[in-house]
């Protein structure tokens, strides 16, 4: 596969409002979009830096891995997952992890937040990272 950038840096919330108030006020941030991943039950909210977005995830319903995460986690956030930008293509990139015995997620490229293709690879096969691989598909 080929790796352009790293698209986005997932962090889980338990208060979107008072994380985006934190990236704003404090770092000077923007967020320049809120959206709700009905298949993800989460609510994203996304800040540019650079080539790289942070993605803040809320969830929505306590069955959301978010809220699991973040229960596991002593009920605070953090880093929930780490999304690279792949040139060559989800669906191709899939196939070369699964060819060298990574574990996936997703078996394959579903829709995700901000316009994007993702599929995620297990964090057994990736040094204990849950890793996203992403493609625009209105850059392809
Ligand atoms: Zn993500």
């Amino acid at each position: 596969m080929k790796i352009s950038h790293i698209e986005h840096i997932g962090i889980a919330v338990p208060n979107l409002e008072e994380a985006i108030k934190y990236y704003e006020n404090a770092l000077g941030l923007k967020c320049y979009k809120k959206e709700v991943v009905e298949d993800q039950k989460v609510t994203t909210a996304f800040f540019q830096v650079g080539d790289t977005k942070i993605e803040l995830l809320e969830a929505t319903s306590p069955e959301s891995t978010i809220a699991k995460f973040i229960e596991k986690n002593g009920g605070r956030g953090g880093m929930h997952h780490l999304a690279f930008a792949v040139e060559d293509g989800v669906a191709e990139a899939l196939a070369e992890a699964e060819d060298k015995g990574i574990k996936l997620i997703d078996k394959a490229p579903r829709k995700g937040a901000d316009g994007l293709n993702i599929a995620f690879l297990h964090p057994k096969s990736t040094e204990a990272v849950l890793t996203e691989l992403c493609e625009d598909p209105a850059k392809k």
